[in-house]
């Protein structure tokens, strides 16, 4: 039988890289030569207990419970995931383990992998779809010409068809399935839709599709900035998150009695994850840059509320139609680009299924645009503005019992320090100032 190694091998593959991201949304990585490959699946490779604690501005560490400069951890490929990326390399995503090969509990993969076992053992199966919003820049992280630049324009298409075009071919070839590609409102904003897969697969999807796409950038001589502002005062970048959820292969959110035709079940699912938006917003959007994105008018859903087709709802409703034929999904609109992807699916999928254990109940909907109502109409419907202050949504999720339950307090300790370091640090900076200190802190 041929090896991995040996068919990697005979392919051309010679390096393989294999990455993690860390609670601050920073991918890390290390590389082996080919024949390495078993190796990093099995040993692992040593990676030290601070990268969960490395921060957003690429120098500091938020050192904390867990994050110490004792100690030594491995990380190991997962090797149903490894794919050939061309020009010689394979790329497969990795997660934490001790030396002796236990599960680090502040991995990101490995807590999203342990909720998906949860939810199998109920009887549910989740399907997760992902957005990449990006904008591109020159190699110093300067804004490129957007001479003619417009909102879902052609002209971005043209401007940038080679691009384009390869990070198709390239997407294709390595098995990430885009499901479209077009310009967004930003200039040199594109952005970029996943096909659902289970949990841990669509996410692992978003990052082969990222690094896809920063290699094409470079190739034209372009960056990717994925920071949830770019440039302080226009438009920002989500990392959209759309979810379903089947029980025996049946949908909870369509054909059901309850509102929009959501079962009960999907209704509880819904109401769970509305009711922990503002203790879950630090996983969702919680760094530094984050608060300036979150603001009515952006298209952020800047309101814990959920509403079908709402485009200012935190979540968002989509139904099942002719023109959605994957059927009724949930969008959280909320997550953006410095979220660690494993985390923010851990969070939605341990609050629904929190929400369906609880029977929780599903608010009423909000089919306007909840800032054309007034504050005691929206204080009536129950729709809050989500906060952009990260000193509270720290202290919301510090404190939060149900997301400590959910994720484990070893996830949730890392995840408050690196955004306490980046509140402690840089708070002090004005908008300007921050969005161009870390418009290229994701970058890859
Ligand atoms: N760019 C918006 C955001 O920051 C989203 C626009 C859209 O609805 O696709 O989330
Ligand atoms: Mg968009």
């Amino acid at each position: 039988m041929t090896t991995p190694a040996a068919q990697l091998e005979a392919d051309g593959v010679d390096t393989v890289v294999g990455t993690v991201v860390n609670p601050a949304g920073l991918t890390h990585a290390k590389t082996v030569p080919v024949r390495r490959l078993n190796a990093f699946a099995d040993a692992g490779l040593g990676f030290s207990p601070v990268t969960h604690g490395f921060a957003i501005d690429r120098a500091g560490i938020a050192f904390a419970d867990g994050i110490s400069v004792v100690g030594d951890e491995r990380i190991r490929i997962d090797l149903e995931a490894l794919r050939s990326i061309g020009d010689g390399l394979a790329w497969a995503p990795a997660s934490f383990f001790d030396q002796d090969g236990a599960p680090i509990p502040a991995c990101a993969r490995g807590t999203l992998a342990r909720i998906e076992s949860r939810l199998a053992q109920t009887g549910l199966r989740a399907l997760v779809g992902h957005e990449i919003e990006f904008l591109l820049v020159d190699p110093d992280g300067n804004r490129l010409p957007g001479t003619l630049w417009a909102q879902y324009g052609l002209a971005g298409v043209l401007e940038y068809e080679g691009f384009v075009r390869d990070v198709t071919v390239a997407a294709g070839a390595a098995g990430v399935s885009i499901e479209q590609f077009h310009p967004e409102y930003g200039i040199n904003q594109f952005e970029i839709s996943l096909a659902p897969k289970s949990p841990v697969a669509a996410a692992d999807q978003l990052i082969l599709a990222r690094i896809i796409i920063s290699r094409v950038a470079r190739k034209y001589g372009l960056r990717v900035s994925l920071s949830p502002v770019p440039f302080a005062g226009s438009v920002g970048s989500g990392a959209h998150q759309h979810f379903s959820l089947l029980r025996a292969d049946v949908p909870l959110f369509s054909g059901g009695t309850g509102a929009q035709g959501i079962t009960q079940e999907g209704e509880s699912a819904i109401g769970g994850i509305i009711s922990g938006l503002p203790q879950a917003q630090l996983i969702f959007c919680g760094s530094i840059v984050s608060g300036l994105r979150m603001k009515p008018g952006n298209w952020a859903g800047a309101y814990a509320c959920w509403g079908t087709e709402n485009r200012e709802a935190a979540v968002r409703f989509v139904r099942g139609t002719h023109g959605n034929p994957y059927g009724a999904n949930v969008e959280v609109k909320i997550v953006d680009p410095s979220a660690n992807p494993y985390f923010a699916t851990a969070a939605i999928l341990g609050l629904a299924l929190d929400g369906i254990e609880h029977s929780a109940e599903l608010p009423p909907e909000t089919s306007v645009d909840p800032a054309t109502l007034s504050d005691s109409e929206r204080t009536a419907a129950g729709t809050v503005a989500l906060s952009t202050d990260q000193a509270g949504q720290i202290a919301a999720l510090e404190g939060s019992a149900r997301l400590r339950a959910i994720l484990g307090d070893p996830a949730v300790n890392v995840l408050v320090a690196v955004r306490r370091y980046e509140h402690d640090t840089y708070s002090h900076l004005d908008p300007e100032a921050l969005t161009e200190k870390f418009r290229m802190a994701w970058s890859l």
